[in-house]
């Protein structure tokens, strides 16, 4: 009967799409994989900055550095796309160094343009996957000592899922990037499974409420809701509040209102390269920007 169903199939053409189909996809995964690892060793990739705004008084904070990867042949590649690759390859933890240390070397040559060292501090991304090694603390301590910068200039992304996938360890470490006084964020904050407890126990500073919430909450009350939620579990835990996906200025203002402490999102800039971001921060350090 299965028989008689791919053959029937087969003559209709569909086994042979679907196959092209998985075909393509498993080729175009095995070329990034190819790519991005020559791209890693080659410096093909670079780090773009978005500013980070304080909604209260419209001073610019810091950046969070976000990869980039344009490949003469593929074009722009999505993070989204060749950080998964990345997850699945083992090409994270390198990929995650090589954040690390181009964002804290990137703080150091703007402040030897500058002439001191600016008031912004830069956020990485560290993904779970790259969490569950040994070697994240000595990473960061490395990657300060080796630019200079201080620990507290040095935000640590980091998500829920890495906490739920092991806790001991995830508490180790976070209480060791303490010690490096660096501050630390939990990003895509309600999209995932939070456990409230661990935002209690663990040193967390910052919560990043997911832009999925933050676009709609003008028109949607359920995302109003939420987000109004998270503001208050943050008050009561003692946490700063960062709202991701700021496209409008009524967002901007209605987040000022309702007490949101940080701002990230296209209405106040796009991710920006290492100059411009520069020029950015240096044309407005010292006027309001909300
Ligand atoms: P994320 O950490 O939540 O970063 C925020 C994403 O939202 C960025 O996308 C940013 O460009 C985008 N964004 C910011 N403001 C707006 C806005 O107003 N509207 C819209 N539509 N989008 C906005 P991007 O750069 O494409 O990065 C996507 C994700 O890839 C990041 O989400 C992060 O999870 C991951 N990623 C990027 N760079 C790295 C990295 O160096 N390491 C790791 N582990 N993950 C990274
Ligand atoms: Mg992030
Ligand atoms: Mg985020
Ligand atoms: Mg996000």
């Amino acid at each position: 009967k299965a028989q008689a169903a791919v053959k029937i199939a087969k003559r209709s053409g569909k086994v042979e799409i679907y196959r092209n189909g998985v075909l393509k996809e498993a080729q175009r995964r095995f070329t990034l994989e190819s790519k991005l690892r020559d791209a890693l060793a080659q410096g093909g990739l670079t780090l773009a900055f978005q500013p980070l705004i304080h909604l209260q008084t419209g001073e610019i904070t810091g950046f969070e550095a976000l990869a980039r990867w344009h490949d003469p042949e593929l074009g722009h590649v999505s993070p989204v796309e060749f950080i998964a690759v990345a997850e699945e390859s083992g090409l994270i933890a390198p990929l995650g160094r090589w954040a690390t240390y181009e964002a804290t070397q990137t703080l150091s040559r703007w402040d030897a343009k500058f002439g001191g060292p600016l008031p912004v501090g830069v956020n990485v991304n560290l993904s779970p996957i790259h969490m569950a090694r040994d070697d994240v603390a000595s990473m960061f301590e490395e990657a300060l000592r080796y630019s200079g910068v201080e620990g507290k200039r040095l935000t640590a992304e980091i998500t829920e899922s890495a906490i739920v996938a092991d806790p001991d360890k995830a508490r180790k470490l976070l209480f060791a990037l303490k010690d490096l006084q660096m501050p630390i964020a939990m990003d895509d904050f309600g999209t995932g499974y939070s456990n409230l407890a661990s935002l209690h126990s663990l040193p967390i500073d910052i919560l990043k409420i997911d832009r999925s919430f933050v676009f709609s909450m003008l028109e949607d009350r359920d995302k109003a809701v939420i987000v109004r939620t998270i503001l208050s579990l943050a008050e009561s835990l003692g946490l700063h509040v960062t709202a991701e996906g700021i496209e409008t200025q009524e967002l901007a203002l209605e987040l000022q209102r309702m007490g949101c402490w940080q701002g990230q999102g296209y209405y106040f800039a796009r991710p920006m390269n290492e100059a411009d971001a520069f020029d950015y921060w240096r044309a407005r350090w010292n006027f309001e920007t909300v």
